[in-house]
């Protein structure tokens, strides 16, 4: 088992910069264009799959890096970039771990591909779980499954919301209810293979940042899937539900709603290092600014109160990057969570990038204010770190649960 250490070896080191050089070169000039035609950036996606960070293969080197820090590495230099082309590169990342996770090797090796597409005909995947009525509270979702045995197919019925490349992703995983009764425990996720008819976009959303990124509701009209498109298999599902109603018989309710919120707990340290790259990317750019801005005669950076501020931004985001890293080389080798240690590095660093590009905006003045730079498109971008993949309010609940044992609502 990999020892924690904050020495990048040779070979990530040359990932890193590898990433740094992409996100330098070909994502930031970009990011100011598809920020303003909020659009996926398909040109930028083919780019990134031309020399390979676009791929399954890249996001598994990644993914399986036996000390956990291959993942956060990647994901703060591509952030630091431009979070919303980020976004559109590793969204589809996001569901590929779905089905990493829960599939079948079968259904690994037949759906991952068609998620990537190739480098002439880039497709993307959406992960569908949120819906209008059960954002937080995963456990209220209505998207139902029903397995028509006949035909061995699954009938899907309900309708998606935010589900990033929603839509226009050539593979969705879709989460779903196939026992009411049970809960978030009593959810299933199915593959809905490309031109499925009934799923159909909804409204695409007009956002404050990440703009680069698609987000839209997916409406499930009668949707019919093949029953190998549930993952990880009927005998399996069949197992696990039947457990569950054991459990919640035994009185274990309140444990099935408290699992809803722990399950992103392992996915959460790459959010948070996604937040360190927004931010990181801001501070770098208001410490420039600041040396080379002059105002009464001396560089801005000359005063307290400008260098002091860079300096509580560069221990924050270093603070961040510690918890982020901690949590992922947790994950990775299977130390469990004792006091949500995935939740507090999420937490963290979403409301550091959050603060820290605010503080950028400060520090560039009249500029900072304006498209003509940056640091304001970074601040819009952060504020998605705070919501996406639990708020911070569910963070602080799930850690003060964890850290109490209290039922803490
Ligand atoms: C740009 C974007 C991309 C997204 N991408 C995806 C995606 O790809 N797939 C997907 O499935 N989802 C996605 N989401 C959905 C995202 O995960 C949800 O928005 C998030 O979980 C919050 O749910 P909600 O928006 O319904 O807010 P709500 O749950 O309605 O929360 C509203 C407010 O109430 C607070 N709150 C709720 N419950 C409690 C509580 N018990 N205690 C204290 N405060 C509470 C929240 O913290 C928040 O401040 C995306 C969202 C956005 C904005």
């Amino acid at each position: 088992m990999a020892e924690f250490t904050m020495d990048l070896n040779d070979d990530q080191k040359q990932v890193r910069d590898w990433l740094h050089g992409f996100a330098k070169d070909v994502i930031r000039p970009a990011a100011a264009e598809w920020d303003e035609r909020e659009e996926t950036p398909w040109p930028v996606i083919q780019e990134a799959a031309k020399v390979g960070i676009y791929s399954l293969d890249f996001y598994a080197q990644q993914f399986f890096d036996p000390t956990g820090l291959g993942i956060p590495v990647a994901m703060e230099e591509l952030f630091w970039g431009d979070a919303g082309i980020a976004l559109s590169i590793v969204g589809t990342g996001l569901a590929a771990v779905g089905v990493l996770a829960n599939g079948t090797e079968e259904q690994i090796g037949t759906w991952i591909p068609q998620m990537y597409g190739d480098v002439t005909d880039v497709k993307v995947a959406a992960f569908c779980s949120s819906e209008p009525d059960a954002g937080s509270d995963v456990a209220s979702m209505r998207t139902k499954a029903v397995y028509d045995e006949a035909k061995d197919e699954w009938v899907l019925n309900g309708t998606k919301t935010w589900a990033t490349n929603g839509g226009i992703a050539n593979v969705h995983v879709v989460v779903a209810v196939v026992d009411p009764e049970l809960g978030s425990k009593g959810h299933a996720s199915f593959i809905v293979p490309p031109n499925t008819p009934g799923l159909t976009q909804g409204q695409k959303f007009k956002k404050h940042g990440i703009r680069a990124s698609h987000t839209a509701e997916v409406v499930l009209e009668d949707v019919r899937v093949p029953g190998h498109c549930l993952l990880g298999g009927k005998e399996k599902l069949d197992e696990r539900l039947a457990r569950s109603r054991e459990k919640a018989k035994a009185g274990g309710g309140e444990r099935v709603k408290n699992a809803a919120m722990a399950t992103f707990e392992a996915s959460r340290p790459a959010v948070g290092a996604m937040a360190v790259g927004t931010a990181r990317a801001a501070y770098d750019y208001a410490l420039d600014y600041a040396k080379t801005r002059e105002q009464f005669g001396r560089p801005i950076i000359d005063n307290q109160g400008i260098a002091f501020q860079l300096a509580d931004m560069r221990t924050q985001i270093d603070a961040a990057r510690l918890l982020v890293w901690r949590a992922s080389w947790m994950a990775t080798t299977g130390k469990k969570f004792e006091s949500a240690e995935g939740s507090m590095s999420k937490l963290y660093a979403s409301e550091t990038a959050k603060k820290v590009t605010g503080q950028a905006i400060q520090i560039l003045g009249g500029n900072g204010y304006t498209r003509e730079y940056p640091v304001e498109r970074m601040h819009r971008d952060a504020a998605i770190y705070t919501i996406f993949e639990g708020t911070s309010e569910i963070q602080r609940l799930v850690i003060a649960r964890t850290l109490s044992g209290m039922p803490i609502r």
